[in-house]
């Protein structure tokens, strides 16, 4: 019986490099023969890396795929707090492209197999010896595991100019740690039926390679370099948005502080029009003092009813404290100059900065969050900038804020493409 592996045995491989990636936490990150891009589009899920780079001599397959690559509307609608880069490039692994020093980890996933053994040899100085990052993951089927494919004679795909035994693939790898000053680590995926792994091993072989000591990245400037500085052709690159450009986190604020007060105050108006005081909202049992604030909430849409509640409770404790009750219902107090029509509400910037744990993060300070609320065409801040200020009656005549439905997407989980299915299952 042929060997299945589940999951697949390439989804295995990436699964492998996406283990290593939480573990370690790259910056930068560059996928050599990365094909069509499947590796580089799990990756751009993990937030830690600013950098993401594919490189691959097929050019064809490359332009056909890169624009996978690009944001979904999930990453305009919750830009990461990072930034992140991801850059496509048409080259050969033989060939010293400075762009490419000292990231943190390469991955050559069944690559070096479709390489000459004199390519091989020049695959191992660009990377360990020039590019010189701090990891390498190179996979390589394992020659070993080939007589349990009983329909597979000769090598695994017509492309491959070898197949290493996994002697073979160590004393490559032992050659490499030797020249450029790493140390290595064999593994696998594909497990072999019960019974034979210990004889043929995995099915894919994987050499994980940490660099050894701190060493200072090269000069990528350095004579015979220079002439071959940036061989590669960069065919794709697309910056994600992030919360560091201030005109995306701007965007991003106003619109959480206008979902979080427009909540507050329907939730107040409807209390005042009904009297009823919603016993659910003292302190205690919504998110205040007591045992029940440790509570793990069941659902995201639980959590968000538990803060409103803690909110709401908040607020009104501050105004039986303070009575200045008159101050937030606007029907005959003083705020009927900037509402004239309708009910106002004023929902204090330092309620909605110290409720809602996204608008705390995102401004970082109340003084910031009123700076970066003012002179917002979106929103209305009472004359002292202490509050925001809500027309109701305005809004229900324009169908609600434009921009609560933004908020309420941006709390939709990711959508993830479905991957493709590049090889076979070896
Ligand atoms: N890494 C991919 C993955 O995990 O899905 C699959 C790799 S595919 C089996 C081998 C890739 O290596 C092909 O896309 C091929 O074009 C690329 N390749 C072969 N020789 C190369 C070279 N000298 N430089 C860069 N890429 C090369």
């Amino acid at each position: 019986m042929e060997p299945m592996f589940s999951p697949a045995l390439h989804r295995q491989r990436h699964e492998f490099v996406i283990d290593f990636v939480k573990s370690y936490k790259p910056k930068k990150v560059v996928d050599l023969g990365c094909s069509e891009c499947s590796l580089l589009k799990q990756l751009k899920f993990h937030h830690e890396i600013e950098l993401l780079a594919g490189v691959d001599i097929d050019s064809a397959v490359l332009v056909k795929k890169m624009r996978g690559l690009a944001p979904l509307p999930t990453d305009y609608l919750q830009p990461r707090n990072d930034q992140l880069r991801i850059d496509v490039y048409h080259g050969s692994v033989t060939q010293k492209d400075a762009r490419l020093i000292g990231f943190d980890l390469v991955t050559s996933i069944e690559l070096i197999e479709h390489l000459t053994l004199a390519d091989v040899k020049l695959f191992s100085e660009v990377v360990f010896g020039y590019m010189t990052p701090v990891a390498v993951i190179v996979s390589t089927p394992n020659a070993d595991f080939n007589p349990l494919f009983r329909r597979v004679s000769g090598f695994r795909h017509s492309d491959h100019k070898f197949e290493w035994s996994r002697a073979e693939f160590k004393s490559w790898a032992l050659k490499v740690c030797l020249d450029y000053g790493y140390e290595v680590e064999f593994t696998g995926v594909g497990q072999a039926p019960p019974g034979y792994q210990e004889n043929v091993g995995f099915c894919s072989q994987i050499g994980v390679f940490h660099r050894l000591g701190v060493r200072a990245v090269r000069n990528a400037l350095s004579s015979n370099d220079a002439e071959d500085a940036s061989s590669y052709t960069l065919l794709y690159s697309k910056i994600y948005p992030s919360l560091r450009d201030s005109n995306i986190l701007r965007r991003v604020l106003v619109s959480e502080v206008l979902y979080w007060a427009e909540k507050l105050g329907r939730r107040w108006v409807e209390e005042e029009k009904t009297g009823e005081k919603d016993d659910a909202d003292t302190p205690d049992q919504a998110g205040g003092e007591g045992k029940e604030r440790c509570r793990a909430p069941e659902s995201p849409l639980q959590l968000e009813e538990e803060q409103t509640a803690a909110c709401g409770a908040a607020m009104k404790s501050l105004v039986e404290h303070q009575e200045v009750g008159e101050l937030f219902w606007a029907d005959g107090g003083g705020l009927q100059e900037s509402c004239k029509l309708g009910r106002c509400v004023a929902v204090p910037l330092f309620v909605l900065w110290g409720c809602c744990p996204k608008i705390c993060a995102l401004s970082g300070s109340l003084g910031n969050l009123r700076q970066l609320l003012m002179d917002n065409g979106k929103v209305n801040l009472s004359q002292d900038g202490s509050a925001l200020l809500l027309n109701f009656h305005e809004q229900e005549d324009h169908d609600d804020f434009e921009d609560s439905g933004y908020a309420e997407a941006m709390r939709c989980p990711h959508s993830v493409e479905p991957e493709e299915d590049w090889d076979a299952n070896v």
